[in-house]
């Protein structure tokens, strides 16, 4: 049986942040990365805008400013990105405070979908060249910690210590790994919302300022904006029940083509988070991704906010009919009426946030603008950590955005990081 010093499961951001960093400590440990998917690097591959400020892609409840602007400039050093200039801030900070609407102001790299797979390619130069070894096409199947073994889609592995960082969509295989393990855990918040799309025209903010940050009342907030060449996308899932769902996202291609569509995306999230009786917070959000499927034919729905205004649902001639100025870059949405799958407190407080959003860019409620419906952000329940370096056990440590210590490309390298500085102690 092959044997490595540290095993990494997941080639996304926190186990390429925790690799790095793990080598450059121990230079002559062996390490071993793999990724199920036949490529790298997990979430890298989409748009790959990248946040530099706290609380951007933090939990509060593991990071303090301190610490993670410590981590952020390890990962800055590292990266080397171009940070965006932002312009014209004063003007939209005044309108929101008005409004007791917070504007984080955010220190921010934008690099695309092309620009970030350029990322990835040098990324993997520099994984051969430092002599970690990337092995793609195999799934983390089981551990057995007792022995620190692994099995794998191809092979039992030997291990020392153990990195399991498999992202937003490996939620429900941490469980399983929970589960077995006897790793205790709490229950975790999803964030439930629409994905907004428009002409650039409409929200020219985008051009002060690549990604803006609202955090509206009630856990409302805007997340993940992109423009220039910015398409809506949707990602399948499937429910504890086996049940397919869709829920929506947004990704832009780098600016630099000079194929810009005009179109700019970003999401209006809520934080939900269920105390009593403390029920399970993925299944909400999974009866909620069935309940839009349901009305949507099996699709995500999308509505015009002047259908969503008049209280009637968007119909298909809404969406290439000369009345409404732009089609869908998503356009195999069933056109439908959000407010009858989505739950009323949750809408009522997303409404309310836009609302404000259109007195602090007035013109993004235009009725032309399209919401998508449902975006869904889950994570698996939060393991009980027993270190400060996210440690689930013996040896064994979990990051990034599916073990809950990061909502973000440079937050998930950082609790690679801060992952792999324990991991170290086991070598
Ligand atoms: C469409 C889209 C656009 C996004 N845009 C941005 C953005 O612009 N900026 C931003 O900051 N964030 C963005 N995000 C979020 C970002 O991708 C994540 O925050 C980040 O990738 C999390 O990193 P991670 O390492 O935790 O997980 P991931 O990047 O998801 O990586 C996890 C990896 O683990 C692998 N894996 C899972 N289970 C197993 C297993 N059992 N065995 C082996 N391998 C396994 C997966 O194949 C995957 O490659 C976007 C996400 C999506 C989906």
């Amino acid at each position: 049986m092959e044997h490595y010093d540290a095993v990494i499961v997941g080639s996304g951001p926190a186990g390429m942040g925790a690799a790095f960093a793990l080598k450059s400590a121990a230079p002559y440990a062996s390490v071993l990365m793999i990724d199920k998917q036949k490529y790298s690097t997990g979430g890298m591959r989409n748009d790959c805008k990248m946040n530099f400020t706290y609380p951007i892609g933090f939990p509060q409840e593991y990071w303090d400013k301190q610490e993670a602007e410590e981590y952020l400039e390890e990962v800055l050093e590292f990266l080397q990105p171009e940070i965006l200039t932002k312009t014209n801030l004063h003007v939209y900070r005044e309108r929101a405070e008005r409004l007791g609407v917070s504007m984080i102001e955010v220190a921010q790299a934008h690099l695309g979908t092309d620009g970030g797979l350029e990322l990835i390619k040098r990324l993997l130069k520099e994984l051969e060249h430092r002599g970690i070894t990337l092995s793609l096409n195999e799934e983390l199947l089981s551990v057995e910690p007792e022995n620190r073994i692994l099995k794998t889609s191809g092979r039992s592995l030997g291990y020392r210590t153990l990195l399991i960082s498999p992202g937003r969509q490996g939620f429900r295989f941490l469980q399983q790994v929970m589960d077995t393990l006897d790793i205790a855990y709490i229950d975790n918040i999803v964030d439930v919302g629409v994905r907004v799309e428009t002409r650039i025209e409409r929200y020219p903010i985008v051009k002060d300022f690549y990604d803006p940050k609202f955090m509206f009342a009630q856990k409302v907030r805007t997340f993940c904006s992109n423009s220039g060449n910015a398409y809506v996308v949707q990602e399948k899932g499937t429910t504890s029940h086996g049940d397919s769902y869709y829920s929506v996202n947004g990704h832009a291609y780098s600016a630099k083509k000079g194929d810009e569509n005009g179109m700019v995306n970003f999401a209006m999230l809520k934080t939900v988070g269920l105390t009593e009786p403390l029920a399970s917070g993925q299944h909400f959000a999974e009866n909620l991704a069935h309940q839009a499927m349901l009305l949507g034919g099996g699709r995500p729905i999308m509505q015009r906010v002047g259908d969503f205004r008049l209280g009637k649902r968007s119909k298909r001639g809404d969406f290439n009919h000369d009345l409404y100025d732009f089609p869908p870059t998503l356009r195999t949405c069933c056109p439908g009426d959000i407010s009858l799958a989505m739950p009323a407190k949750i809408l009522r407080c997303i409404w309310k946030s836009m609302k404000h959003l259109d007195t602090i860019v007035p013109g993004v409620l235009h009725p032309s603008t399209i919401m998508y419906y449902p975006e869904i952000k889950m994570y698996a329940n939060k393991p009980q950590y027993i270190d400060h370096h996210f440690r689930v056990l013996d040896s064994i440590f979990f990051a990034g955005d599916g073990a809950g210590t990061s909502r973000g490309i440079t937050a998930a390298w950082a609790s690679g990081i801060r992952a792999s500085r324990g991991m170290a102690g086991y070598l």
